[in-house]
């Protein structure tokens, strides 16, 4: 059923492929605000704009006044959808908002969130962030439901609204055991403001205050921006409930194992943010440095590909003693546009998006670290330019294990056959981009790096070990809509 809806884009399968870029991808961030003193759709929108690199693809704000909610969303970044002027038309005290990414086949404007019911007597807005394993079955038990999207964010709203309870609260009390999956969810009524994460925790969501008011967002960063404190991360299993009453939180449910994404700390967070108490900066530069002592080799300098490695290269160089240095110069208004269905125009975009410092890189010996290598094309683009240059040996060192198994908790991955290391060993990779030598971290080191236990992350893109089982529908399902 959900399928169908993906077969009115007009992409093909084919062109999606190409049209991804070579990283992971987080699937949105969401944020929420109960506020009876301050501007909370332009609090809502700072707050979106410091998550826009969980989601690129469309933006949307509602806000309710408890007698009414109204919202605005479209396609595009959070500053192509708002303006001054259409923030000043939301009025109200409760807000929550999203930005997305979809996968190709879902970026149209329905799908963009938040996903709001208007209800006779209420309305109930949803902000989601993850992926429901057993999406297609709950969708298959709303036969009577019309469906507007294409996105799991809906049917997880029409199965909180059919579920029976006297308030929200209830229904989404006693839905949640139904909700198989990774869920960072923030949700209003007119008069109440929810979020709620999945008994693993597999994607962040926080809590904090500004001015004694409470919000909620994906990551503590969106707090800063707005002056807010971060109190803590929402626990997993946990509903957080404010309203005219204040702040109220009930455990729904508990797991035998948290599974937090170690890969927020990888590559999709911003550095910024504080996740289970660590900063993901810190975590990367230790990350940087474990690497150094598991990987060592001689070299002039120790580079990142902007920006993502460089919290981890300046570990690396810390650890090594090898100088810090910049030979990539990232043009930074080259986003995901460049990228054609033509592998020809692929390599020339990588060119447009780094200009190498000439003088600086010829006859070096270049240690470049990256967070991850995914099917490798950026990577060898950028080697061939650097050897263009004369760098006299270039070393990569990755500061993540070899990815080898798809996502299907929230990250948008490419099917594991795509996947380099699903089909090369490192050597046949170090091969293929054409480096001298090539190193990953271990995943020892990189659980050292977060300071956290093992059993309590998530790392089955590296390992295979999902802990939320996935059944072949929900796999097939996942595959179609990349
Ligand atoms: S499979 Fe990888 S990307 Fe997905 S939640 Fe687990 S660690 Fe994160």
């Amino acid at each position: 059923m959900r399928n169908k809806f993906f077969s009115d884009n007009k992409t093909t399968r084919t062109e999606r492929v190409f049209l991804k870029d070579d990283v992971l991808k987080d699937n949105c961030g969401v944020f929420g605000i109960y506020s009876e003193k301050q501007d909370v759709a332009h609090l809502t929108f700072l707050g979106l704009q410091s998550l826009q690199h969980r989601g690129q693809e469309g933006a949307g704000i509602v806000v309710s006044n408890g007698k009414k909610t109204k919202s605005i969303k479209n396609l595009g970044l959070v500053t192509s959808v708002f303006n001054e002027n259409n923030l000043k038309t939301l009025k109200g005290y409760i807000a929550i908002g999203h930005t997305r990414y979809s996968t190709t086949g879902g970026n149209t404007l329905n799908n963009v969130q938040p996903i709001i019911l208007n209800l006779k007597d209420d309305d109930f807005a949803i902000s989601f962030n993850g992926n429901i394993a057993n999406s297609h079955q709950l969708s298959k038990t709303l036969k009577k439901v019309k469906f507007c999207s294409s996105t799991d964010t809906e049917v997880i709203a029409q199965i909180i609204k059919e579920t029976p309870g006297k308030t929200w609260e209830e229904k989404i009390s006693k839905s949640f055991s139904y909700l198989k999956g990774a869920f960072s969810i923030v949700a209003m009524s007119r008069k109440k403001l929810f979020a709620f994460r999945d008994p693993n925790g597999f994607r962040p969501l926080v809590l904090g205050k500004i001015k004694n008011e409470h919000v909620v967002c994906s990551e503590s960063c969106a707090l800063d921006m707005l002056e807010a404190e971060y109190i803590r991360d929402i626990e997993p299993g946990e509903l957080i409930i404010i309203d005219d009453q204040g702040f109220k939180n009930t455990k729904l449910m508990s797991s035998k194992k948290q599974s937090f994404c170690v890969f927020e700390y990888v590559y999709l967070s911003r550095p910024d943010s504080v996740l289970n108490d660590q900063l993901v900066h810190q975590v990367r530069q230790r990350s940087g440095e474990i690497l150094s002592y598991e990987s060592p080799v001689a070299a002039d300098l120790v580079v990142a590909i902007p920006d993502s490695g460089t919290s981890a290269a300046l570990g690396y160089s810390k650890a090594s003693g090898i100088p810090y240095g910049e030979v990539l110069i990232k043009n930074r208004y080259i986003g995901r546009t460049f990228i054609q269905p033509e592998q020809k125009t692929r390599d020339s975009g990588v060119k447009m998006k780094f200009n190498p410092l000439k003088k600086i890189v010829k006859g070096k010996r270049i240690i470049i670290v990256d967070d991850s290598i995914v099917r490798g094309t950026t990577i060898k683009k950028i080697i061939e330019i650097l050897k263009k240059c004369g760098a006299k040996k270039i070393h990569i060192r990755v500061c993540s294990p070899p990815i080898r198994y798809s996502c299907y908790y929230g990250v948008d991955t490419p099917d594991a056959n795509r996947l380099i290391a699903s089909k090369k060993s490192v050597e046949e990779i170090r091969k293929f981009i054409g480096a001298d030598s090539l190193k990953y971290l271990s995943l020892k080191g990189l659980v050292q790096a977060t300071q956290l236990k093992k059993n309590t992350l998530c790392h089955a893109c590296f390992t295979g070990k999902y802990s939320v089982p996935i059944n072949n529908n929900f796999r097939k399902n996942i595959l179609e809509k990349q």
